[in-house]
């Protein structure tokens, strides 16, 4: 967990606990009132403030030992509470996130992630067992996107990781890729009218974002588990400088890749109000949710 994002959920639990305070001192409210309104619209201040900022999380999954943990009507609940409009979740294996989709369909957008299993994430390019698992799970299910995955380097030409774009160019699935900028362009050489989201943007430096950005108008980049971008409610110059250059490009997402990072969905969703909000509107809604939801081809309202 990102040191800020840690600091940033203390103080938001502190202003939760001071708006609460102040919804009852203004008279009419009952504590549980209080509570319930606090919680549904996460609201800081007055009665009828803004509701927050709707937010689109570009990575999330809901692996075995997630829904252990965090049943499916609670994850729903999280990721409502968070004050999400959409999560692009992707499980290992699969039935997590049908789980997830039979229990919040407005919220749920599912993708496809060649694992079975979590020690998949290390050798599903030599696997050929993966092929099949994609192919009956495509065939029983539907899904906007393959991902996400592990593929660096050439190993995007083995014929596992082909056969894999080739069964989302059938398709037209969404590639969700946790690569280096290398791997990235192998993918785009395959099928250079694939739709790829870059999980992580790559962690990369903003700059080298930048450039593979020039070079993939259909290269799209979530910013899931960095927080190199914004502390403290302020952007990063350079990746400003990124922001501004491709407003169109990018996202947010939590990642949780454990089922413990469930419980950082909402500090997560309000620490990247804090920074997205210093945005001019457009640019921050787009950033919040439009983005996302053009790259799904979703109808927006
Ligand atoms: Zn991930």
């Amino acid at each position: 967990m990102p040191i800020d994002l840690v600091s940033r959920s203390d103080s938001a639990g502190r202003t939760d606990r001071l708006s609460r305070q102040h919804l009852r001192r203004r008279g009419g409210l009952s504590r549980r009132d209080a509570v319930v309104a606090v919680m549904a619209g996460g609201l800081v201040g007055e009665i009828g403030a803004q509701a927050p900022m709707p937010l689109f999380d570009a990575h999330i999954h809901y692996s075995h030992d997630a829904w252990e943990v965090v049943p499916p009507k609670q994850a729903a609940a999280i990721l409502r509470q968070a004050g999400l409009r959409g999560a692009l979740v992707s499980s290992s294996d699969d039935e997590g996130t049908q789980k997830l989709l039979a229990e919040a369909p407005d919220l749920i957008v599912p993708e496809l992630r060649p694992y079975r299993t979590r020690s998949d994430l290390s050798g599903w390019v030599r696997d050929e067992g993966i092929v099949r698992y994609l192919e009956q799970r495509l065939s029983r299910h539907r899904y906007v996107g393959i991902g996400e995955f592990h593929l660096y380097g050439d190993d995007a030409e083995l014929p596992v990781p082909r056969r894999m774009v080739a069964l989302a160019r059938e398709r037209s699935l969404l590639l969700h890729a946790h690569s280096d900028a290398d791997a990235v362009a192998r993918l785009f050489r395959q099928w250079p009218e694939a739709r790829v989201l870059w999980a992580h943007s790559g962690f990369e430096r903003p700059e080298k974002v930048r450039e593979l950005l020039r070079q993939q108008p259909r290269l799209w980049c979530d910013l899931a588990f960095r927080s190199d971008h914004a502390s403290n409610g302020r952007i990063d110059a350079a990746w400003r400088e990124a922001f501004d250059e491709f407003p169109g490009r990018f996202m947010v997402g939590t990642d949780t890749f454990t089922p413990e990072r469930w419980h950082y969905i909402a500090p997560h969703a309000s620490w990247s109000r804090g920074w997205i909000e210093t945005l001019p509107r457009a640019q921050a809604e787009a950033m919040a949710w439009r983005n996302a939801e053009a790259m799904l081809g979703r109808k927006t309202a």
